[in-house]
């Protein structure tokens, strides 16, 4: 019971972290040559890998990180999940008294904080980026190939990651509305009840739509979202329940402020998009990634680190080029990890931008 308790607050209460104890952990009966993987210590990401590493029988050694309690893909962005961090992991753990090589695999998406040749030089690990998903981990290993697939090194945000984000959405914002929501209560009977509905389905349903639709999200597309739903709400109003329009003004313009401060927020509940506070605000990305063919060495690892899949490969000259730039996420893993200094940017990567980051980096 206490497990589904828990489940439920690290599902949708990810604004805070939820550390569990870093160090080595055995997953089945590895042994010296079993593979050697490290994750970030938020603790529903380290019962997933095991809870899937069991279920595929893959014997190994897992490596948790400490990075405060945080998300790999949010520890990475805002340097919780860094080359040292990976470092001081390998060497607090032992780990190089347990195994007879010095392989190991690190979730694609730290890819923005740690510096696989950096790592290499410092420690003599060589590091391995492996797919985006741990379920694809398995069949990856067994397939013995270099890299997963490309279609596993992609980030996605279907249905059920939408669904289970605008529930954090949702919980996110009570959190924050609900004092001042109680406090209107004492002028408005019932504003707090209403509006805290009103926020929460507005909150879910704006992750769920809102990269479906077409137009950049941000400010300027939350303020449309909520025009549009302040109208089919004025339709229902007036014409199904014959509620007088006037008693109604006051609820149309809250419906925008919420669907405006919604569209603003959701982006940084996306893992398609790197916060960046300037950016959702003007709604604009205008992100630029360039490789430079002089200094490109055709190492492929831009493309491997990449979770949007902005790389291609020229096929004259094997070198890399940004094909898909509308689909960066200014993450800066390419930047990070390419070993020639090829690839230039408008945006710095590292630090993320977002509240929970900048807060917890002022406590560092
Ligand atoms: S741009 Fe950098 S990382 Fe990408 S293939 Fe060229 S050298 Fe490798
Ligand atoms: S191209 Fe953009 S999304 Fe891809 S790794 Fe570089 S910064 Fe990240």
């Amino acid at each position: 019971m206490l497990n589904i308790i828990k489940d439920f607050w690290f599902l949708f209460g990810r604004l805070f972290p939820f550390p569990t104890k870093p160090g080595l952990r055995q997953v089945g009966s590895p042994d010296k040559n079993s593979p050697v993987l490290i994750t970030a210590n938020f603790e529903l990401t380290v019962r997933q890998v095991i809870n899937t590493l069991n279920k595929d029988g893959i014997n190994a050694w897992l490596l948790v990180a400490n990075t405060r309690g945080i998300n790999v893909w949010c520890a990475a962005g805002g340097d919780n999940f860094s080359t040292d961090t990976v470092i001081s992991a390998l060497k607090s753990s032992k780990i190089e008294e347990m195994v007879d090589h010095k392989r190991l695999i690190l979730p694609q998406l730290c890819a923005s904080g740690v510096n696989i040749h950096s790592l290499k030089k410092r420690s003599g690990w060589q590091g391995r980026f492996g797919p985006v998903d741990i379920k694809h981990l398995a069949a990856w290993l067994q397939s013995g190939r270099p890299n997963p697939p490309a279609e596993h090194r992609r980030v996605l945000f279907p249905f059920k990651n939408r669904l289970v984000m605008g529930t954090n959405l949702g919980v996110n914002t009570l959190l924050f509305a609900i004092l001042p929501l109680l406090l209107a209560s004492y002028w408005l009977p019932g504003f707090w009840w209403k509006s805290l509905l009103l926020i929460f389905a507005a909150a879910i349903l704006n992750c769920l739509l809102v990269f479906k639709l077409p137009g950049k999200p941000g400010l300027q597309k939350g303020l449309a979202l909520g025009g549009i739903a302040a109208a089919i709400f004025t339709v229902i109003a007036v014409s199904a329940l014959h509620l007088p329009f006037i008693n109604l003004s006051g609820w149309l313009i809250w419906i925008i402020v919420i669907g405006a401060y919604l569209g603003y927020d959701t982006p940084s509940w996306s893992p398609l998009w790197r916060t960046d506070m300037k950016e959702l605000l003007l709604g604009e990305r205008n992100t630029e990634v360039s490789v430079s063919p002089e200094k490109c060495i055709g190492c492929g690892l831009c493309q491997n680190v990449c979770p949007a899949g902005v790389f291609g490969r020229d096929l004259l000259s094997g070198k890399s080029t940004a094909l898909h730039l509308e689909r960066c996420q200014a993450c800066g893993a390419c930047v990070e990890n390419c070993p020639a200094a090829a690839i230039e940017t408008n945006f710095e990567g590292g630090i993320c931008s977002c509240p929970t980051c900048q807060i917890l980096n002022k406590l560092k």
